[in-house]
């Protein structure tokens, strides 16, 4: 008997990764082509569909035996409509109608998601929170993405945009942030921003291990700073520690909004694992509460940088089983 399969697909600003993924959360196949934005939306889904179409053929899977296709794309979205609202991470893309596009070029049925909430669904699948029904996973990547699981259901809220914890207020008259708030977290502590912090600390004058680093390379980017902190180096200890007080701060908020059992870390910067969780830890100990025993499990993400693409399929299969795609595939032309 041949195996069904789901496809998933993670959109992101700067890759398009496609995978075939078995009902165990299995990748079977994967692609991961580079993202050109700026090309017009149509002519991208139109190539995405190509991916896909590709995928099944060479991996000589029926038609019949795919359940349906999940995306997940940085929002913010209209999910009921099916539309990718606006994204900073994709350029000039305004009300696109994906979910529709992908379902008239594929002929599959396709559930649209957020990738943060993708990526959070994959850990409550068959990641570091499987089995657990309330968690929340903050994806440390360029931004922070975040994603809420509760009751086993992705939280979204009446505008369809909750949990987004990265745009949770830190500061009061904080950095700017590309979304048009101040103070937003991810200005403090996503991996993208510290770096970007280090660097032009160093470019002010500042002692640090990692200067002839970037006079080499132009750059370099958050795992270097942990590495460099490991190493004993004064400047890239203070940036990392002070990430991880602000993700341990984020920690405290989400325990005393949403209340959930488990927190999962996952993106770039849980590569540094324990010198990572170590620290977040420690800080969420000092900060939280010392009233009530009601401190969620942190943990690191098991998936590694597949998250998003496995969630994304997973949420296929879970309108599969549901009968929802049924539902979808009709509204096919
Ligand atoms: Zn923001």
């Amino acid at each position: 008997m041949s195996r069904q399969l789901a496809v998933g697909i993670d959109l992101g600003g700067t890759n398009i990764v496609t995978a075939l993924v078995a009902d165990d959360g299995q990748i079977l196949g994967i692609v991961s082509r580079r993202t050109d934005a700026c090309r017009g939306a149509d002519c991208v889904v139109g190539e995405m569909a190509d991916t896909v179409n590709g995928l099944i053929s060479e991996n000589s899977v029926s038609q019949d035996d795919v359940v349906g296709l999940g995306i997940g794309t940085p929002g913010p979205l209209r999910l009921s409509k099916g539309f990718i609202h606006r994204s900073a991470n994709l350029p000039g893309w305004e009300n696109v109608p994906i979910r529709q596009w992908l379902q008239e070029k594929t002929g599959l049925s396709v559930q649209l998601e957020n990738d943060a909430n993708a990526a959070a669904y994959a850990e409550h699948w068959v990641g570091a929170g499987k089995d657990f029904g309330d968690q929340v996973t903050l994806t440390l990547g360029t931004g922070i993405g975040a994603g809420a699981i509760i009751g086993g259901e992705i939280l979204r809220g009446h505008f369809e945009n909750a949990a987004e914890f990265g745009h949770t207020i830190v500061e009061l008259d904080g950095r700017p942030c590309s979304c048009g708030q101040k103070g937003c977290l991810e200005q403090y502590a996503s991996p993208g921003n510290i770096a970007k912090y280090a660097i032009e600390q160093i470019r002010k004058g500042s002692e640090s291990s990692l200067g002839p680093v970037l006079k080499a390379n132009g750059a370099f980017d958050s795992q270097a700073i942990a590495e460099a902190a490991r190493a004993g180096d004064s400047l890239a200890d203070t940036i990392w520690d002070e990430a991880c007080r602000y993700i341990a701060l984020a920690c405290v908020n989400i325990q005393h909004t949403v209340n959930p059992e488990m927190l999962v870390l996952a993106g770039g910067m849980s590569k540094s694992g324990d010198f990572l969780l170590g620290r977040v830890r420690q800080h969420f100990v000092a900060q939280t509460w010392k009233i009530f025993e009601d401190k969620p499990k942190i943990v690191l993400s098991n998936l590694g940088g597949n998250a998003g693409v496995i969630g994304a399929a997973g949420l296929a299969w879970k309108a599969h089983r549901s009968g929802a795609a049924c539902l979808n595939t009709a509204t096919v032309k």
